[in-house]
């Protein structure tokens, strides 16, 4: 147990954009933050996804149609979700909670959860990019959701109404506006639903690291290591590298992406987090005209218009944090986009696969750990980290600062589980 002086007032472990946020707002809020990450700054699942701002996506996965789709993604072997059947019998008890999370109540319940989530993040968002004069690489072209049939396009609309009482604003679009809104596109494309508000950002990668470089010039310190153990006493956290090096700190906050149940575990809280790994590629900007975020729900999979690039990619693939990448997985999807766009010059692509990090009701957890104060949890994040990481690290001083949380964090427990 912990017992010296601390060497250091907060140390955070993780530098994806969670990780990244939470450093820069206790640093705005005066605290001394250093930032451990193995692989250095924004360099994992948060440097290559799909740079969807979506502050309109609140709609938690687990629902009561899933029975009906799973069938069908689970035929195609390279389909929209895959699961290695070595890793089965591990994931059967997420997915047992997963389908619980589909039932009225529980998907209600986190449905508001996130929808409070999304709405202070896109304040907290507005400040800091303002603050870190992150601004410019924001853009607000709304994105372009496709149908191939009338069925598919009528399935959707329990969902949009579900976005509506929220105040997400869409309008759903055929014929000539659908054109305009993306030309070139496969005339299979029936209807679409057009989300102004959708918004995406120029780079992931980009903007992890500018926030980063504004957290720095706050004092905040980044080191790249790897931390292979945590503890935490009555009063201080510690914190212990590969290689031996010891670190004593005030407040320990654990943002360590798809990894962060092994350190969560070691201080006594079990969290079923799973990872949905995704993949995409990177094409060169030239590839094709492309005016906003498409995306292809059915298909599992986004186009996404980047600062120089265009990024095909999505699906998920339950395989475990170990097991390698498989590619075609990311081939398939472009193969598919190729047909939908035709005219999508798909050469030159760099290919990418991404943890993320999931729990089974699509919440992330931010709290305190069930057993010690100082030690604060921010993960689990999914689908979408990008929007919420503003406001998870808002929620997260507001946890060190033990102020009253800016939401209510009863849906975001621990202990919930
Ligand atoms: C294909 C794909 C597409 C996606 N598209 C979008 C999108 O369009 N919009 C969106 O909002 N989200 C998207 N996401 C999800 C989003 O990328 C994640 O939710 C988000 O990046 C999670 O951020 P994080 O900081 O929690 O984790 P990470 O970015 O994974 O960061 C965690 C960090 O912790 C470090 N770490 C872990 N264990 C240790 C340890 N023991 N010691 C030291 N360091 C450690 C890792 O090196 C890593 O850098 C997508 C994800 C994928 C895979």
């Amino acid at each position: 147990m912990p017992t010296a002086d601390p060497s250091v007032d907060v140390a955070i472990i993780g530098a994806g954009i969670v990780g990244i946020a939470a450093a820069a707002r206790l640093a705005e809020a005066g605290r001394q933050v250093v930032v451990f990450d193995r692989s250095g700054v924004c360099e994992e699942t948060s440097s290559g996804n799909a740079a969807a701002f979506a502050f309109s996506d609140i709609l938690p996965l687990a629902h009561k149609n899933m029975a009906r789709e799973v069938p069908r993604w689970l035929a195609d072997p390279l389909g929209p979700l895959s699961i290695s059947p070595a890793y089965l019998p591990r994931l059967a008890p997420w997915l047992a909670r997963f389908w619980r999370a589909g039932r009225p109540s529980a998907r209600h319940a986190a449905l508001a959860a996130q929808a409070a989530m999304m709405r202070l993040a896109e304040s907290e968002w507005a400040g800091m990019m303002e603050r870190s004069g992150t601004g410019a690489m924001l853009r607000e072209d709304g994105c372009l959701e496709l149908y191939e049939s009338d069925a598919e396009w009528r399935a959707s609309l329990e969902g949009w109404a579900e976005r509506e009482r929220f105040g997400i604003g869409f309008r759903h679009v055929r014929a000539a506006e659908l054109a305009a809104l993306q030309p070139g596109l496969s005339p299979r494309f029936v209807a679409g639903t057009f989300v102004p508000g959708w918004k995406t950002v120029a780079d992931p990668k980009r903007l992890g690291k500018a926030i980063a470089d504004y957290a720095e010039r706050l004092g905040v310190r980044f080191e790249t290591a790897t931390v292979a153990s945590v503890s935490a006493g009555a009063g201080l956290a510690a914190i212990g590298l590969a290689g031996g090096r010891s670190i004593a700190c005030r407040t320990l906050v654990v943002a360590a992406g798809a990894w962060s149940h092994r350190l969560a575990a070691q201080l006594g809280d079990r969290v079923p987090l799973e990872t949905e790994r995704g993949y995409n590629t990177t094409l060169p900007a030239t590839a094709f005209d492309l005016k906003r975020q498409l995306v292809f729900s059915r298909h599992g999979f986004v186009v996404t218009p980047l600062d120089g690039a265009i990024r095909v990619g999505g699906a998920v693939e339950f395989a475990g944090l170990d097991a390698p990448p498989n590619y075609a997985r990311a081939e398939a999807m472009l193969e598919k986009a190729k047909g939908f766009m035709p005219g999508l010059d798909a050469s030159d692509g760099r290919q990418w696969m991404g943890f993320r990090p999931s729990l089974p009701d699509s919440l992330p957890v931010i709290s305190r750990a069930s057993r010690h104060r100082n030690v604060i949890y921010a993960f689990g994040h999914g689908h979408l980290g990008l929007p919420p990481a503003a406001a998870t690290g808002r929620l997260v001083g507001d946890l060190a600062a033990g102020e009253t949380a800016a939401i209510d964090l009863h849906p975001f427990r621990v202990t919930r589980f």
